[in-house]
């Protein structure tokens, strides 16, 4: 029988274990003495001390059109603004309570103007302080106030004098009206869906209905979608007829609903067939398949007489959609929407070449084959669409601070690091959130027995029942599990050691995952069958999402050691399901697992164990001191499991952050 861990944890153990800094720095690594007794029987990688928090940069309002600035690494001056030099508030201003003092020592000197500063003193756009004032994050708060530079307020004096005071003021209500927004994504769940882009589309529109606001999401008609999933498709839109080379193609607009989300589908007729080709992406030309779907997304809105506040697109499949408004649609008549974006993956830009110019109708070669707006950054022959995506939307945002830090500061853009700097006015990270209906372990109907925070114990029977149908032993050993794609990006070297590895230490191991590479699959096969003998050891290659419960519910502890990870879904996952995550320190999984024995942040948010080298000792470091935990203070591993199933990484956060950035570009 599958055993939880007993209670005999030491409390000495766990004073030193997880005790804060004594000299109460968030920032500072823990004292040597504490870091050796925490590591009794796995000696821990040295950790280098968190990175210095980079600077949270002061924003300019993005204006309507698109700002063409030379790639000097310098940033477009919006209109209006003054000049960098007087940036900094004066020590005679008041500083805003809400935001964390660390935030505010933060504030660099940028291009925004001592007017805006001080708007943003005397005016915060909202009341609450921003959920996540990180990195490269230009959380919607500290962007948000300087954004009206226009106000009346703003010019008035200030209360000379006053002496900073640590009391809280008094809240301000901002009331944001209800928004019309429209996103065009090439994936939404589970309709359509390859990866995370397709969960947050499906989310983030839920949490943004259910706010008050009207959501509307345009995708293309894929043959292979699940139509078992869209209730009442019927035909909006008749004859859409949309412009391709030096014609049109014909296309048809469907609607229907996706579980209450309110969804067009654009279905193309022609010989291209371009969405009837049974899967959603790997064909040579992609990059044609989705320019062509972004303008019909766009030139519905326009004929259909939308003129929603916000238009939000997804990733390079749909980074045209503000070229198009800014070069087209505007001047016909659609001036009111203003466009977000936002970068799921750096890794995939959409790079094609000048036909993309004839066959979109962007002629002006001169115009478009430049630096500052599609011509790719290392390819001088070649258009990046997320490139001109970046230049063109008036906000841009990635899927985690973390991420967005290391895309424009630490060489993780693919090459859009200059873009980055030339835009980061407009730049900023915020973390995705996981649906709550379908990652709950208190209702899910895919593992046996329901369980919560405050009944932990059904957790083990979901143990039970994982090895059960695995074929594993029953016996005291920790389940370490790995789920994701075979991918590169996933850290599969780390993954294949990490099973070794885990079994030599006295723990099980469990594969869910597939690649769409069959050099890999079979890599993976091999090591299926050279360990099909082992009873603690079950690789399951393929994609099957009713198991990823029951392994989110069974396993003890989640491996993630990706390469890099611009979110990361499945340490969210994983920590609702009170397993235990142990990841590398990369993106999202930096700025959502926090280490239980180098705490740089409250006791009680410690929720795993990270490591930062890519390489095998780095990975040994963190899963040794989490399988060591385990074994020798289950108690300790029991308050970890339990505080990541306290936290909330629900769409609550990101939504109300995506409002605020919304609020913050919207014609007001
Ligand atoms: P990415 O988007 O890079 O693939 P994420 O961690 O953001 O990675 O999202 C992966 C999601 O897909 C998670 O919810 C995970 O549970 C799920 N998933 C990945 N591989 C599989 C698989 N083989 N079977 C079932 N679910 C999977």
């Amino acid at each position: 029988m599958a055993k939880e861990p007993t209670n005999k944890s030491s409390a000495t153990n766990r004073k030193t274990a997880v005790q804060p800094d004594p000299k109460g720095s968030p920032n500072s690594p823990p004292a040597q003495g504490e870091k050796e007794k925490t590591a009794a029987t796995t000696a821990p990688e040295r950790r280098s001390p968190p990175s210095k928090k980079p600077e949270v940069e002061p924003a300019a309002k993005p204006k309507a059109e698109p700002v063409s600035a030379p790639e000097t690494g310098q940033p477009s001056q919006p209109p209006g603004s003054k000049s960098v030099a007087s940036a900094a508030p004066s020590k005679s201003e008041k500083v805003p309570a809400p935001a964390s003092p660390k935030v505010l020592a933060a504030k660099p000197v940028g291009p925004v103007s001592s007017a805006a500063a001080r708007a943003e003193t005397v005016q915060p756009a909202v009341a609450e302080p921003p959920a996540q004032l990180e990195p490269a994050d230009l959380a919607p708060t500290s962007v948000a106030a300087p954004a009206q530079p226009q106000s009346t307020h703003v010019e008035e004096p200030l209360p000379a004098e006053e002496p900073m005071s640590a009391e809280e003021p008094a809240p301000h209500h901002y009331h944001r009206p209800n928004l019309f927004i429209v996103q065009i994504a090439p994936e939404m769940a589970p309709v359509a869906k390859v990866g995370g882009l397709a969960d947050v589309v499906f989310g983030l529109s839920r949490e943004l209905a259910i706010r008050g606001n009207h959501v509307e999401i345009v995708l293309p008609k894929y043959d292979n979608m699940r139509y078992d999933h869209i209730y009442n498709l019927q035909v909006d839109y008749q004859d859409l007829w949309v412009p391709w080379y030096e014609g049109a193609i014909h296309c048809t607009v469907y609607f229907g609903f996706v579980y209450d989300r309110r969804c067009f589908f654009i279905e193309p007729h022609s010989n291209d067939n371009f969405f009837n080709r049974g899967s959603i992406y790997g064909f040579q030309d992609d990059v044609m398949r989705y320019a062509f779907f972004t303008r019909a997304a766009m030139e519905f809105l326009w004929k259909a007489n939308k003129h929603p506040d916000v238009i939000h697109c997804h990733d390079w499949q749909t980074a045209l959609a503000p070229v198009y408004l800014y070069e087209f649609y505007q001047r016909m008549g659609m001036t009111h929407p203003r466009v977000c974006l936002t970068i799921h993956n750096y890794q995939h830009q959409g790079v094609t070449g000048a036909e993309l110019l004839r066959a979109t109708g962007l002629h002006d070669t001169g115009r478009f084959f430049d630096y500052n707006r599609l011509r790719d950054n290392h390819h001088p022959n070649a258009l990046n669409l997320l490139k001109g995506g970046i230049v063109y939307a008036n906000f841009v945002t990635t899927v985690s601070p973390r991420y967005a830090f290391e895309t424009k500061d630490q060489g993780q853009g693919f090459g859009l690091e200059p873009t980055l700097h030339t835009h980061h006015v407009k730049y900023g990270g915020v973390t995705n959130g996981i649906d709550y209906d379908v990652w709950n372990p208190e209702v899910d109907r895919h593992i046996p027995m329901r369980y919560g925070v405050d009944s932990l114990e059904g957790k083990y029977d979901n143990k039970r029942a994982l090895r059960h149908r695995l074929m594993l032993a029953d016996n005291e050993k920790p389940i370490v599990a790995f789920i994701g794609r075979l991918d590169p990006q996933k850290g599969l070297e780390l993954v294949r050691h990490a099973i070794f590895y885990a079994l030599e230490r006295g723990a099980q191991f469990v594969l869910l995952g597939s690649s769409p590479y069959q050099g890999i699959n079979n890599d993976f096969w091999g090591l299926k069958h050279m360990l099909n003998d082992s009873p603690d050891c079950h690789l399951e290659i393929g994609f099957n999402e009713e198991l990823s419960h029951l392994i989110y519910a069974g396993a003890d502890m989640m491996l993630v050691p990706s390469r890099f990870e611009p979110c990361g879904l499945t340490q969210m996952v994983a920590l609702r399901y009170g397993t235990v995550p142990v990841v590398r320190s990369v993106g999202g999984l930096a700025d959502t697992v926090f280490d239980k024995d180098y705490p740089d942040r409250p006791l009680h948010e410690s929720n795993g164990y990270v490591f930062d080298h890519y390489d095998p000792p780095g990975l040994e470091s963190a899963l040794g001191r989490a399988i060591a935990c385990y074994f020798e203070y289950p108690n300790d591993f029991r308050e970890l499991m339990k505080n990541g199933m306290r936290s909330d990484y629900s769409w609550n956060r990101p939504g109300e952050d995506y409002l605020n950035i919304y609020d913050y570009i919207r014609e007001k």
